[in-house]
Formats: structure tokens, C-alpha cells, sequence
């Protein structure tokens, strides 16, 4: 799919797996247990990062909430508690974020300046995040287009979301502090499959570095999209690559339709004073009312209140992207500032238990034409008037086409909408933290001893391990490529077994929802191990790996034991071999040594799965010699 002059801007963050976090000791894995601590915040009303916002609403936004953090002593301390500054930057991380950068021809910056960019939401218990440009102006050439890498920077990672109810948010802080590499580049990219393209590209020299996290949830990806007449939105949080392309069509057509919907109030002679803020008190309609939030609203003394949205009569309804209409972008909208109880229009009514009697009250009630819409709104009379203001707001925006917006992608590739679009991000400087220097005798260090290029990298590992190409490039790109080269220095599996369990086979499992990545490294090894000295049947691998996915404390060997995974050893081979050559006495005094492929045989149906069959051959060999 192409559209005229779309042009997209992507922006890629990826954990590092450096050994400790951005700013502090602690280790950069993850905490499996419960939390030992739970400390509660309450989020303060701070300057705004969302620019043009009324400070009054983003107080309301903040007033009443808290936040619950999760901690636990092994994942952080008392920097990621903020009560105790962060420590000078991780040195590790600087040296990953260099090498990517020299590896995208970036050139560094003379000294690394960390700031704070201000975060509204809790995630981060100081109010704001630490980032750090570390190179500016690169470029990557992916098909032959020179992609500009305008900026590359190192920053911390947010905590994580662990729950929320009404008034509180729960973060867990064990991510908080990790590394993040953050790529940016120009907003040059014209189509869904180059948006794809590029940021695999990226992901290759990430991975090159050999220091990048691996699985779900270790890259996260932005994007900038417009499309002429169009605006300029903010596609914030896509998890996987694959989703990416689909996410920017989505988006195209999202604002292809907004602008149909333009035309059509245009078409339909809807002029912006037209939509008026008169807000109608329609409680008296709704006193028998059987929808469940109007009847909860009424009976806390709450109101509906209407308003009519002139000429929008069946636009409400029209369908953006899958799952969303602009009736859904209005509640959405709606919800902004911490929520609203109950929003319906009249496209989708009557529904939800509000009847058809009560939908031709209201029509009456605000007088509508035929073209002419409604949105009603059950709650305190407060919020129902500002409910009532963003609706009013979002519609006065939808005769204009389509608004600038900050959005949160969803796994199936669509959007929400998460918030207006913030200006320049405003920044301030981290005084806790130095500057780091960035010397000429140090670039030029990292720069002679560059991982090698994708290029010399397959070439490599086809020469090395007789890889086929596609295999070669399946495990170049691949999360795994370090742990195939430290198998194969060690347990000398076949390599073409190895790669292709550790590319295609973990591929399926994670799809089919097993959490692969979570395995460390060295129990991956260990399993590998367990083939190459016979312990194991290279069939028994999959089932092995399932296995220590739901028991990431155990050691692999208590999974083949448990499993009754383990190889039968030539001792208790040996009296299978003489009790089948006993049963099968008169065809070997026939057939003598011709006689092995029947013996064989008859060995191998029964011990299928439990032996190696090299093992039975050489003891099949030696009876039959011997006999
Ligand atoms: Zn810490």
C-alpha cells in the first residue's frame, strides 16, 4: 500500500543488557517474585509537558491520585525510590550507545549532558526521566536508500504498569533505570514496508552490538506520522516490529477517513459557530431509565446532560480503524482527565438499556433536525460539563479534519487516543548528574574494535559452521546469535541443528505464547550440553525447554529427569541388544554379520526416543561381531 506523500518518522528504544542499571547499581533483570515493599505517592501537580494544556485541568488530572509503587531490594534501591540522588552514568551503557552509533556513522557528541524530561503519569517516582543525547547525524543505507539517523540517545526506562484501580495507579520499579537506546530517524519513510524495513535495519545493528535485551516488551517503538491535509500524530508504544507497517496503514486510512468526515459537515454547510456549548439538563427524561450507569448516576445526585452535535447524524458511527468510531475518539476524549461515568450518542442508540422512547424525548428535548446529532453524558454535574467540553471540542476538531494527537498503539496495530500533542519536550538540565566527557582517544578506541557488519558477519557464519545463507541471516537476526557462537565453542552440537532450534523452533514456541526469552543464557547452554554428551535425544530439546520455561528456578537436568527425558546408557542397552539377538537366533545362524539391518531394526522400535541410535549401532556391530 502506498498514499500520496505519506511520510513517517520512527523512533526505536531498546533496553540494553548491560550488567547494572543507567544510574545505579542494581542489576538489569527483572524481579519473578512478589514485591517485598509497596510505598504510596501521591503525583503532584507539576509543570506541564503538555504545553498549550490548561494548567487547571492537568491539576485536576493529578488531584486525588496516587500512586502504589512495587519494589524489591535484589532489582532497586533507594535511587530508583528517589531518596538518594542517581549515581554518575553507567559507563557499560555509553560504550553500546557509542558503538551503535559509530555503527550508523553518527557522530558523538563532545560531552554527554544528562536531562529531565518531565512524565505525568507516575511512572517514574522523581516526576520526570533522564535522557542523554549521545550522537547526532548518522545514517543507515537500507535498500539502497541513505536513511538519516538524526539523533541517538541513552535514557531510562520508565517503571512498569502493575495495576490500576479507581485512584490509584500501581507501578512495579523493578525496570525503572534500565538502559534504553533510543534511534531516531528524519521523518523520510514513505511506506508501510519501508517503515518495516528500516527498523529492522536498526534492530540488526543493535543486535550487532551483542548488548541489546531480547523478547517482548525489550523494544518499544514510536512512530510520526502524516499524510497531506492531513496532521502530524504520535503513535507511542508499538511492542512488536511485525506490527509496525500494519500500524501505519491503519493510521493512514484512520486520517483519510477523518477527512471525509470533513468534507462531509463542509458538504452538509456546518459552520464552527454552529456547534454551540449550550448543555441541556436531560435528567427528568431519564427518572424510570433501566440503563444501569444513568439510574447509578441519578441516584449519587448526579445529571445526564446533552448536547446536540449539528449535521453529525450518522458521522458518530463511521468506523476510523477497526474498533473505533468517532463516537469513540469523543469518549476517549472525554475520558482524558481522569475518567467519566457514563457517554452515549445517538448513532449508537437506543442501546445499553436506554430505549427508544427516551431517545425521541432527548431528540425533542434539543430539538435535532434530521441530520443533526446527540451525546449525552450521566455523571456529577461537574464532570459532566467538562465531559460535554471535550466532546464539543473533539467535534469542533472533526469539521477542521484532523487534530494533532499523542496516541497509544494496541498489539493488533491500532490507536487510542492517550493525549493532546506536546510541544517541543521540554527539557531541563540533571544537575545530580556530571557531564560524561567524550574524548577523541576514547571514540577512537570503540572505533577500532566495531563488531563486524551484518555483511562480514553471514559470510562468517556460513564459512565457520557451514550455515546455509538463509539460516546464516535467520540467526544473524535472530536474538540468539551470541548464545549459538557460545554453544558451539563449547558443546559442539551440530550448528545447523543449533541455529535452527535457536531461530525457527524458539520463533514457534514464543508464538504459541511460551516465554523462551526468559530462559537465561546459561541453562541454554547447559541444554545443549545434555545432547552433545548423549544425555538427551536432540527430538527431547523442545519438550526440555517447555518445561524449564515454567520452572525458571530449577536446573535442567531435574526437567530430564522429571520429563523421563534421559538416554539410555550403553549398559542398559547392551541386554536389549542380547535379548533380540536371542529371539532372533535362527535368522542370524542364517544370515550371520547380514543380519545387522533386522536386528537393528527390531532394537531401534523399541527404544525409539530413549536411545541414541549411533550408541545402538556400535553395540549391535560388537554383538554381532562377537557372536
Ligand atoms: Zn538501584
Amino acid at each position: 500500500m502506498s498514499s500520496p506523500a505519506l511520510k513517517v518518522g520512527l523512533e526505536i528504544h531498546r533496553q540494553l543488557d548491560t550488567t547494572h542499571k543507567l544510574f545505579c547499581g542494581c542489576p538489569t533483570d527483572f524481579a519473578e517474585s512478589e514485591p517485598e515493599e509497596k510505598f504510596l505517592r501521591r503525583l503532584r501537580p507539576t509543570q506541564s509537558e503538555l504545553g498549550q494544556i490548561d494548567q487547571a485541568a492537568l491539576f485536576e488530572f493529578h488531584r486525588g491520585r496516587s500512586v502504589l509503587y512495587e519494589a524489591d531490594n535484589h532489582t532497586s534501591c533507594l535511587v530508583e525510590m528517589d531518596e538518594e540522588p542517581p549515581r554518575e552514568l553507567n559507563r557499560e551503557a555509553v560504550d553500546v550507545c557509542l558503538t551503535a552509533s559509530l555503527l550508523m556513522e553518527a557522530k558523538p557528541v563532545d560531552e554527554i549532558h544528562v536531562m529531565r524530561k518531565l512524565v505525568i503519569d507516575g511512572s517514574n517516582t522523581t516526576g520526570f526521566q533522564r535522557t542523554a543525547v549521545v550522537a547526532l547525524g548518522g545514517q543507515l543505507k537500507v535498500n539502497d536508500k541513505v536513511i538519516p539517523i538524526n539523533q541517538i540517545s541513552l535514557e531510562e526506562d520508565a517503571a512498569r504498569k502493575a495495576s490500576q484501580s479507581q485512584g490509584t495507579v500501581g507501578y512495579r520499579i523493578d525496570r525503572l533505570g534500565v538502559p534504553l537506546i533510543e534511534v531516531t530517524t528524519a521523518p523520510v519513510l514513505y511506506s508501510p514496508e519501508e517503515v518495516q524495513r528500516v527498523a529492522y535495519a536498526i534492530g540488526s545493528v543493535l543486535r550487532a552490538t551483542r548488548k541489546v535485551k531480547r523478547g517482548l516488551g525489550s523494544i518499544r517503538q514510536d512512530l510520526n506520522i502524516s499524510i497531506p491535509d492531513g496532521a502530524l500524530i504520535e503513535i507511542k508504544g508499538v511492542q512488536e516490529l511485525d506490527v509496525l507497517g500494519k500500524a501505519v496503514e491503519i493510521e493512514v486510512t484512520r486520517q483519510q477517513t477523518l477527512l471525509s468526515i470533513r468534507d462531509q459537515l463542509h458538504g452538509r454547510g456546518l459552520q464552527p459557530a454552529q456547534i454551540g456549548r449550550e448543555y441541556v439538563d436531560l435528567s427528568d427524561l431519564f427518572n424510570n431509565s433501566k440503563a444501569r450507569i444513568i439510574k447509578e448516576a441519578l441516584n449519587k445526585g448526579g445529571a445526564v446532560l446533552g448536547v446536540k452535535l449539528p449535521c453529525f447524524k450518522g458521522l458518530l458511527a463511521k468506523e476510523l480503524s477497526p474498533g473505533l468510531r468517532l463516537g469513540t475518539e469523543m469518549s476517549s476524549r472525554a475520558s482524558f482527565w481522569g475518567g467519566v461515568g457514563g457517554i452515549f450518542h445517538s448513532d449508537e442508540l437506543p442501546a445499553y438499556g436506554v430505549s427508544t422512547e427516551e431517545v425521541a424525548a432527548v431528540t425533542q428535548k434539543l430539538r435535532l433536525s434530521p441530520e443533526d446529532a446527540f451525546v449525552i453524558v450521566a455523571d456529577s454535574n461537574i464532570k459532566a460539563k467538562d465531559a460535554l467540553d471535550a466532546v464539543v471540542d473533539r467535534a469542533i476538531d472533526a469539521l477542521n479534519g484532523v487534530p494533532e494527537e499523542t496516541r497509544t498503539a494496541m498489539p493488533d496495530g491500532t490507536t487510542r487516543y492517550m493525549r493532546p500533542r506536546p510541544g517541543a519536550a521540554r527539557m531541563y538540565p540533571e544537575t545530580d548528574v556530571p557531564p560524561t566527557p567524550v574524548e577523541e582517544k576514547y571514540v577512537a578506541a570503540l572505533n577500532s574494535h566495531l563488531p563486524e557488519t551484518s555483511e562480514k558477519l553471514v559470510a562468517r557464519l556460513m564459512q565457520a559452521y557451514s550455515l546455509n545463507s538463509k539460516l546464516a541471516h535467520q540467526l544473524m537476526d535472530s536474538d540468539y546469535l551470541s548464545l549459538f557462537e557460545r554453544v558451539e565453542s563449547s558443546a559442539k552440537v551440530l550448528p545447523t541443528f543449533v541455529a535452527t532450534f535457536l531461530t525457527e523452533t524458539c520463533k514457534s514456541l514464543e508464538r504459541e505464547g511460551i516465554a523462551v526469552h526468559t530462559v537465561p543464557d546459561g541453562k541454554m547452554e547447559t541444554m545443549f550440553s545434555l545432547i552433545e554428551n548423549g544425555s538427551i535425544a536432540k527430538e527431547a530439546l523442545s519438550d526440555l525447554l517447555k518445561w524449564q520455561v515454567s520452572h525458571l528456578n530449577e536446573e535442567p537436568e531435574a526437567g530430564v529427569q522429571s520429563l523421563g527425558l534421559r538416554m539410555m546408557t550403553e549398559n542398559e542397552l547392551r541386554p536389549i541388544v542380547d535379548r533380540i539377538m536371542e529371539k532372533n537366533r535362527k535368522l542370524l545362524d542364517e544370515k550371520g554379520q547380514a543380519a545387522f539391518s533386522s536386528i537393528m531394526g527390531a532394537v531401534m522400535s523399541e527404544v525409539r526416543g530413549r536411545a541414541d541410535p549411533k550408541l545402538v549401532t556400535e553395540i549391535v556391530k560388537k554383538r554381532l561381531a562377537a557372536a
